[in-house]
């Protein structure tokens, strides 16, 4: 290592210190949830995406003490090698059923399966048709497929139409986040199938935010978008099933041509069987989740009405993700530190997570949260 790298990175660092934009890890001392133990102090968490307070659930702890002594630790090997447990192909069976999929195939995160999907179906000779707000790993997706790589304004189907018509490109793909994660809307699911099917293409949906908590835990995914074999649907695993991992739902022969091609699916170990055990309860619960997901529905009715007259703009929203508008980046970190100064964690999100000039607030919900807990960030704000 040159001694010019290293000065060229400390002189990157002192950039994004100077500009507000230096990122840190606090160390979480608890397990993931709504009251957590976090460098040293109690907080009151609006920060994570255990939306249904399901990360530490007594149920999901069970099932994976069970899953330890009858499984072990590691996966061990790869899926194709032997690492393929019983309790990876259980989950895949139940979620493509739960979803109503034909097929599924379980990742180890969600950033590895929207790699290994888009780069699986598409080349150099394919097109992705991306909304502009899409998620991050979405995009490197896109990049590393060597697609070309076209983006369309944040839900501006006028302008999508546009590029797929003007498109020569041989493979087509319309890509989009379900429920956006910095913003919290949901797409228009079927919308975008018709323009799918007008234009012949792929419709690939990121619904890391919306399974578990939409549609009675199944997700954004629409009946009709179920049913179309040019739908492709990814649910996290991560958040609200409270686990890790990500499934992919598609058509048998696209989930066949991915166990055949993903590399991102090939060339690593298998998820630890027994998180695919805590997956398996995960979906018990998400099946049987309605009153957990009446909690949650109630705490962002009460949330939007309470903060409804602030100066700073709250962006509307049907999910557990809440944003407010704060615009630059210096003041919404002061704003998250004044919260922070009262015990309550809300990420400031910066660019450039978000486009210039929206830094925001980011709150999410969990069913685990009370009503106190609403009522308290909700009279902070206002005291701030
Ligand atoms: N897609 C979206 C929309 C996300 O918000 C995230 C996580 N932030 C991911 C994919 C990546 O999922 P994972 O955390 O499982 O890698």
């Amino acid at each position: 290592m040159t001694h010019d790298a290293l000065t060229q990175l400390r002189d990157g660092l002192a950039a994004l210190r100077g500009d507000d934009l230096e990122r840190r890890r606090g160390l979480l001392e608890s397990p993931q949830g709504v009251r957590i133990r976090l460098d040293g102090r109690d907080w009151l968490s609006f920060c994570s995406n255990d939306y249904l307070g399901l990360a530490a659930a007594p149920e999901l702890i069970a099932a994976g003490h069970a899953a330890l002594d009858a499984c072990g630790v590691g996966g061990g090997a790869s899926h194709l090698i032997s690492g393929h447990h019983t309790a990876h192909h259980a989950f895949e069976v139940a979620f493509a059923g739960f979803v109503g999929k034909p097929a599924a195939l379980l990742f180890s995160s969600g950033y590895m399966a929207n790699l290994g999907v888009l780069t699986a179906l598409l080349g150099r000779h394919g097109e992705v048709f991306a909304d502009r707000l899409n998620h991050a790993s979405l995009n490197d997706a896109a990049q590393l497929s060597g697609a070309q790589f076209t983006r369309y304004a944040h839900g501006d189907l006028a302008q999508l139409e546009a590029q797929l018509a003007r498109s020569q490109s041989q493979q087509k793909m319309i890509v989009s986040d379900l429920v956006f994660s910095m913003d919290g809307d949901i797409a228009p699911v079927d919308a975008l199938l018709d323009l799918a099917e007008r234009y012949d293409t792929w419709l690939y949906l990121d619904d890391a935010h919306g399974f578990g908590v939409l549609n009675d835990g199944r997700g954004g995914l629409t009946d009709r978008a179920a049913k179309s074999e040019r739908v492709i649907y990814l649910a996290t695993l991560g958040k609200a099933a409270g686990v890790a991992g990500a499934a992919a739902a598609a058509d048998n022969t696209v989930i066949e041509w991915l166990i055949q091609k993903s590399r991102p699916y090939i060339y690593t170990t298998a998820m630890p069987p027994m998180l695919a055990a805590c997956l398996n309860a995960s979906l018990h619960l998400i099946a049987e989740g309605a009153a957990r997901r009446k909690t949650l529905h109630e705490h962002g009715l009460t949330l939007r009405s309470g903060l409804a007259d602030l100066r700073w703009k709250l962006l509307p929203s049907d999910t557990p993700i809440q944003p407010l508008i704060v615009g630059d980046n210096g003041a919404a970190v002061a704003l998250s530190q004044a919260l922070r100064a009262r015990g309550l964690l809300v990420p400031a999100i910066r660019t450039p997570t978000v486009p210039q000039g929206t830094a925001r607030l980011r709150m999410t919900l969990s069913a685990a949260h009370t009503a106190d807990d609403i009522d308290q960030l909700i009279g902070v704000l206002h005291e701030i």
